[in-house]
């Protein structure tokens, strides 16, 4: 296995290249995935929550190093990681392939204004992308509800923007339960995206 632990948590060391034949070949089996884009307040966070370190440590299948300072912490402690991996570019990423593909695209996460100027960027930018959810982060169900609501509309990807650890909470429902998407939490990435 390739992975250089900072922090407590297991990163993952593949260059953005490697990382996306990885991803890649994952749609390509319908395989359920989960990536965790880790920066340093979610490390941070992890290292007092028991339940966000479980999660990223075993539910996650792909833990990238977003931020600048993991990538420093490896090479100090002389376990070199690849490169910095950010969730916004990942993203932007999955977004091209999801055109190219015409895939099924779940999206939850940040203010009502935000989700409905995400979505309109997508359908002028990425126009074959079929949006099959796009929903606010601020509803009052609970995870559960809201993974299974999710589930049905049989999303090819899910970005979840409604901060952590909540967003890995709700993927972690959804990769339990095996839902054969590709998934990603992406903190603020819809406010970046639609301004
Ligand atoms: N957000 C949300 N619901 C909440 C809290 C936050 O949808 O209850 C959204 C927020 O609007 C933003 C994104 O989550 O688009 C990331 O928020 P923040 O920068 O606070 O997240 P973090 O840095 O904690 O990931």
């Amino acid at each position: 296995m390739n992975k250089v632990k900072v922090l407590g948590i297991d990163f993952d060391n593949y260059s953005l290249s490697e990382f996306k034949n990885e991803f890649i070949s994952r749609l390509n089996n319908h395989l359920s995935t989960m990536i965790v884009t880790a920066n340093p307040e979610i490390v941070m966070a992890a290292n007092q929550d028991h339940e966000f370190m479980e999660i990223i440590q075993r539910d996650a299948d792909y833990v990238t190093a977003d931020g600048i300072g993991i990538v420093l912490a490896g090479k100090m402690q002389n376990t070199p990681i690849a490169e910095r991996v950010t969730g916004y570019d990942l993203f932007t990423w999955f977004l091209h392939v999801a055109n190219l593909r015409g895939m099924k695209v779940y999206l939850i996460g940040a203010k009502p204004e935000v989700i409905t100027a995400t979505e309109a960027r997508i359908a002028q930018d990425y126009p074959n992308i079929k949006v099959v959810g796009a929903q606010d982060g601020y509803f009052k169900d609970d995870l559960n509800t809201v993974a299974q609501k999710i589930e049905l509309t049989k999303p090819d990807m899910v970005f979840a923007a409604i901060g952590f650890p909540r967003q890995e909470k709700l993927i972690a429902i959804m990769r339990r339960d095996n839902l054969p998407a590709m998934m990603m939490g992406v903190g603020g990435s819809f406010d970046v995206f639609s301004g």
